[in-house]
């Protein structure tokens, strides 16, 4: 175990315990006895490591990769060892899976200096990045090399984005004007690409790798409006649906997506499985125990979807959707008391059977579904019903929707659909404003955090939200990086680039 040894002595806050490391069992009995935070410090201190690690991984893989292009044939690295590429070759000795091999040796070669991007196939690579320039993922590398991207978050993004496209000559090619304007967009476009790659850098610490993929694409179509549209097409022409029969003779059946039949599918699919998924509270008690019934529901998701999509391929042909999603909105009321003073109680009840909730309940359900101030005297007789105080209606979640493009928590990837808005200013101190300035989305486990933790959020103005952990941490709520992008909110503005025919 001298290998285990020496990399565990590689550990600051391992070693400074004074804890005898000498193989994984007494490791882990020596971790048992430590703080809380020096729990969590040791795995900081080994992802650090990791990164390192990982770095030198890649490198080698990259350096694989370049060795084992086709044009060596037989004589390339992978090949002579019997491989028929090098991810091959790299999955071989690491044992890791294909796809991880095959974006090891993706961002490894894009870390090779001077050799053609790693997306061979794509003829504009060369021309995209100009003579003798830097690649235009140059930021990534850096980020890389400094540990503040993975190679995941690497080739999320660099894939996300794409090359940039070629750029489409004003008049002929003879005139030299043209080819210098041409060359000037060329350049122009290479730095657009850069800057979108060093906003996503800056993001990455607080997104999911999809959820970085997913902007990065984004960014390149609202930079390259003509690309995506064709993009969008030729996702459309390979939309399909096929049939066939297993060897058990049991029918099977296969889809491809096109980009709106993809979207429209994810909300019916979350829509009816939202309960499963840790959606929204329902608050009307119909819906409620139609949520509670899904959870407990014996069938598996996969089973769910399936009747799901039976039911609604018979509700279309028999044109009645209504049997399938009946709609009814009402709402569970609590109730919770506010003394002459302002001070809420700390305990609320429903309106039906009186049960009990901790106050924080209540306050989450004023977050998100507003309430009715009633004056009672000491016996409750009603002296006095207010008018309904709804702090977001629908059309304003919509704004707040479009704002925050899902939930704010830092590194939460819960989409819009899933979140309940947060009002960032007590109620009882500012009944009634409904400026959504001060409202947020956060998804149903955030926004519950939030109130039972003793968190609280907070906004100057138009600046980015902040969040205070109760022991005065604070971590900024930032916008997501493809929505500035989509508002013209980056200095200097996105340009759009015209590609080639
Ligand atoms: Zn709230
Ligand atoms: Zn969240």
């Amino acid at each position: 175990m001298a290998v285990f040894t020496d990399v565990a002595a590689l550990i600051p806050t391992l070693c400074g315990c004074g804890a005898d490391v000498g193989d994984a069992e007494s490791v882990q009995a020596s971790m048992m006895l430590m703080a809380d935070a020096d729990v969590v410090r040791v795995l900081e201190e080994t992802a650090a490591l990791a990164k390192q690690v990982e770095q030198i991984q890649v490198a080698a893989a990259g350096v694989i990769a370049v060795r084992s292009t086709r044009d060596r044939g037989h004589s390339g690295l992978s090949a002579s060892r019997g491989h028929r590429s090098a991810a091959s070759l790299i999955q071989d000795v690491t044992g890791s899976t294909k796809a991880d091999a095959a974006r090891k040796a993706r961002v490894g070669e894009a870390l090779v200096d001077d050799t053609e991007p790693s997306d061979a196939s794509s003829p504009i690579g060369e021309e995209a990045r100009g003579e003798g320039s830097a690649p235009w993922y140059q930021p990534l590398r850096g980020a890389l090399r400094d540990g503040g991207l993975t190679s995941s978050q690497f080739d999320a993004i660099r894939r996300g984005l794409g090359e940039p496209p070629e750029l489409e000559p004003d008049g002929t090619d003879t005139d030299p004007v043209d080819a210098d304007a041409r060359a000037q967009a060329q350049e122009e476009a290479r730095a657009a690409w850069a800057q979108a790659a060093e906003h996503l850098i800056g993001e990455a610490a607080v997104r999911t790798v999809e959820e970085l993929w997913q902007q990065a694409r984004t960014i390149r179509d609202l930079l390259d409006p003509e690309g995506a549209e064709a993009r969008f097409l030729d996702r459309f022409e390979k939309r399909s649906f096929r049939t066939f029969r297993g060897q058990d003779g049991q029918k099977r059946a296969s889809m491809v997506f096109d980009d709106e039949g993809d979207l429209f599918l994810e909300t019916l699919m979350a829509a009816a499985l939202r309960p499963r998924r840790g959606g929204p509270r329902f608050v009307d008690p119909d819906e409620k125990e139609q949520a509670a019934s899904l959870a407990d529901d014996p069938r598996t998701n996969d089973q769910l979807a399936y009747d799901l999509i039976m039911d609604v391929l018979r509700a279309g042909a028999l044109a009645d959707a209504e049997n399938v999603f009946g709609t009814r909105q009402a709402g569970v009321r609590l109730v919770q008391t506010v003394d002459a003073d302002g001070n809420t109680g700390s305990v609320a009840h429903s309106e039906d059977h009186l049960v009990s909730m901790p106050g924080a309940v209540a306050e989450q359900h004023v977050c998100d579904t507003g309430f009715v101030p009633v004056t009672v005297d000491s016996c409750g007789n009603p002296l006095n019903v207010g008018r309904e105080q709804r702090l977001f209606t629908p059309k304003q979640r919509i704004g707040l929707a479009i704002r925050d493009g899902g939930c704010r928590w830092h590194g939460c990837d819960r989409p819009a659909s899933y979140c309940e808005a947060h009002h960032i200013d007590e109620w009882d101190r500012d009944q009634g404003r409904t400026d959504i300035d001060r409202g947020v989305l956060l998804c149903r486990y955030h926004h519950m955090t939030l109130h039972h933790g003793g968190w609280r959020i907070t906004r100057r103005d138009k600046d980015d939200f902040v969040l205070h952990h109760p022991s005065g941490e604070t971590f900024p709520m930032r916008t997501r990086t493809v929505l500035s992008y989509a508002w013209g909110g980056i200095d200097p503005p996105p340009k759009r680039f015209r590609p080639a025919a």
